[in-house]
Parts: structure tokens; sequence; C-alpha cells
């Protein structure tokens, strides 16, 4: 069997500093997800050109909730072009959004302050917003979404519970070095694992260093990631006959930005090399097979051992350390 490499997409707007000082800033729409230079799309549209290039779909988990501040455009638009050009539509939830929904919330932040983490939220709290992600995707015209990632990769078992109860079977909620649940038996690196009925693809978390006797762990992202560590990462599955990869990222992984309204915008070359190169090796190495999360919904999958586990050598992680760190402080990206 070829190991699945999914390539996930969170699609979100930006809060943007709004709950820490709501009268100097605002939540940014659309120019978070395009990130236009010049007038093109070096956010979203470079992601789906290069995607297309390599004849791959991308699995895009788009944000509702955002709705509350923005009402159902601009993000609406967003999903349709994402979908029309044949790429996997999924659900995305920050319940953070919700919060703009109290007409006085600049000032109740002070007393009452916003929370985006599911794990504090009741199951029948999440069933009703699986059920407004839903919702909104028949406003927006598209088909049910069938896989869901909460906000921040946050999870606990209270949101398998809840999948469960609202009929929504496929997940990619862990990403362990992202946030690290509560409960054992959601600490899970890669593969494929049922969870209480619930099929979960966890984004890919691997070791690269030792350090005063504790792991290091890291999620796969290609902001996160060097090329090297990413082809590493993918022959090891492959030789190891994991199941599944699933690398994650975001539309405004592709450039820089100073500010936080994405008015002074940059190209990010080290990140786009690493999509092209990731796109050309996962669409024509042997024992590799792109997928889309939400193909799989339905299937039967063999789980993989909750002890499987991907490395990369010391070595590796520090040229990364050291090119991101280059990377991130050369604003202007040549
Ligand atoms: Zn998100």
């Amino acid at each position: 069997m070829p190991t699945r490499v999914h390539i996930t997409v969170d699609t979100e707007f930006s809060i943007a500093g709004a709950f820490r000082d709501p009268q100097a800033h605002q939540p940014v729409g659309p120019p978070s997800v395009y990130c236009h230079i010049g007038g093109r799309s070096e956010g979203l549209g470079h992601l789906l050109d290069t995607l297309e290039a390599h004849g791959l779909r991308g699995t895009f988990y788009v944000e509702t909730l955002n709705t509350c501040f923005f009402g159902d455009e601009p993000m609406g638009a967003i999903a349709r072009e994402i979908a029309a050009r044949g790429h996997d539509m999924q659900l995305h939830l920050h319940p953070c959004w919700t919060y703009f929904e109290h007409e006085d919330w600049p000032e109740r932040l002070a007393h009452d302050p916003p929370n985006d983490d599911v794990t504090r939220r009741s199951v029948e709290e999440l069933v009703a917003l699986i059920e407004r992600g839903r919702a909104t995707f028949r406003r927006w015209g598209l088909p049910a979404p069938t896989v869901l990632r909460t906000g921040g990769l946050k999870v606990g078992l209270n949101v398998y519970r809840a999948m469960r109860q609202a009929g929504m079977e496929v997940a990619s909620n862990i990403g362990l070095a992202i946030y690290r649940p509560a409960e054992p038996e959601l600490q899970l690196l890669v593969g494929c694992h049922d969870i209480d009925g619930v099929l979960e693809f966890p984004v890919t978390t691997y070791s690269d260093f030792r350090w005063g006797g504790r792991t290091h762990y890291k999620t796969l992202t290609i902001t996160g990631t060097s090329w090297p560590e990413m082809r590493r990462l993918l022959t090891q599955a492959r030789d190891q006959g994991l199941s599944d990869v699933v690398v994650l990222t975001h539309p405004f992984e592709f450039i820089k930005h100073r500010d936080r309204e994405y008015r002074e915008l940059h190209v990010d070359r080290i990140t786009r090399g690493r999509l092209e190169r990731l796109c050309r090796f996962v669409s024509s190495e042997p024992g590799l097979e792109p997928v889309c999360t939400g193909e799989l919904v339905g299937m039967s999958q063999p789980t993989s051992s909750a002890v499987h586990s991907l490395q990369v050598p010391a070595p590796y992680a520090l040229a990364r350390m050291l090119i991101n760190r280059l990377n991130h402080s050369a604003l202007g990206g040549s």
C-alpha cells in the first residue's frame, strides 16, 4: 500500500489584534487569504496554481464562524472559487468569532474575554457549532463538509463525542507539537486512528532532536519544516509502510508581512520553494499517493499503531532553525 499524502490548507480570516485593542485594530478578511502583491494573489492564488500545476488537489478546511463578523460573503466567494477549481472542501471552526455576536463586544473584553478553545465547550455547544458550519456551507451553495478540523488544532474527547452526535465521522484535529491534548489516547503523532468511531488523521508530528533527556517534536508545516526534512519524512513514512502523512499549510505562509493589515507584503521565496518541491515529489515519487481527506470518508481504514513515529536527524533540525531564523528576519524575501 502506498503512503497517502494529504496537503491540507486552513483557510481563515485574521482577528488581527481586534480582541487586544479594538480601537486600533479590526479583523482582516480577504487580504489575509489572497495576499495580493501588485495585483497578483501570492497567497491563495499561488497555492492553488502550484497544486494544480502538479495535478494535485488540496484539502481546504474553510473557517465558517467568521461569518459572525463578516456576514456570509466574503468567505463564501472564496470557498466557491476553491470548490470550482476542484479541491476538497471541509470544515474549520474557530469559535472565537462568535464573540462578535455580542453587540457590546468591545466593552465586554475586559470582564468576559473571548475563548477559542473547543476543549472548553460542552458537547451540545460543539454539535451546534458543527451544525452552523454545515448551514453556512449550504448557504454558500456547497455540498456538506464531511471532515472537521478544529481551530488551533485544539482538541479533547468532547470533540469526538460531538462529531459522533452530529454524524461527522472523519477528523484531522490533532497536531501534537502545536497542541497536546490532555487525554493520552489523543496524543497521536502520525497515521490514521479510530477514536470512538471517528477516524482521525493527525497532522504529522515528528521528532527532530533530544535535549536534556527529552525528545523535541515538531508538527509538519510548510513554514516550519525544511525541504530536506520533508523529503526525509516522506521517504521514511513510505519505507515504514505508514498509511498517511498530513501536511498543514495556510495561504498566508507564502508571503511575509510586517503589518497586521496585510498591506506591505513580500513574496516568501523559501516557503514557495518548499511547496514547489513538495508538490513535485508527491506527484512523481513511487510509493506515495496524493489524496484528499474527504475521499476517504465512508471507507474502512486499517488503523495505525499509536507508537509509530518519524524522525529527522538533529543536524537537519539545526539547519532548518538557521534557515527559518534568517528567513523571518530578512523581510523582502530575496
Ligand atoms: Zn485555524
